[in-house]
């Protein structure tokens, strides 16, 4: 959401479903600005939906099996053998 917000070319690689160990919670109670607590999967698809409308591109099903950061773009390598070049 950030990145995307501020204007950068973001991409979110994601090798199952977006969301995370915090799309799997029922509840979550201490995240800021939901005082009622908030399920994980209603905060994870507001987080998505959010990062999208930004500009934010997302690889969903795409496992990352190598990333080489030491030369400039830094590359990370996809199990189906794909690559994508990146300045962070
Ligand atoms: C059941 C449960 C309840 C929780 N409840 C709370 C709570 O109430 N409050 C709280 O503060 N925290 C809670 N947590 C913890 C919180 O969800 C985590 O701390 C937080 O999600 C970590 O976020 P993360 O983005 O660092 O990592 P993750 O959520 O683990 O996200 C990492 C993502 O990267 C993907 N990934 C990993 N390796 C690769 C790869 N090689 N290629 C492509 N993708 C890859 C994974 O599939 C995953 O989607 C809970 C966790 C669980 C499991």
């Amino acid at each position: 959401v950030y990145g995307a917000s501020e204007g950068l070319r973001t991409v979110l690689v994601e090798r199952s479903a977006t969301g995370g160990q915090a799309g799997q919670s029922s509840r979550i109670e201490n995240y800021l600005g939901f005082p009622d607590g908030v399920s994980g999967a209603q905060l994870t698809d507001r987080a998505r939906r959010q990062a999208v409308k930004f500009g934010a591109e997302m690889l969903t099903a795409r496992e990352v099996t190598g990333l080489e950061a030491t030369a400039r773009p830094r590359t990370r390598a996809f199990a189906d053998g794909g690559a994508i070049a990146a300045h962070a």
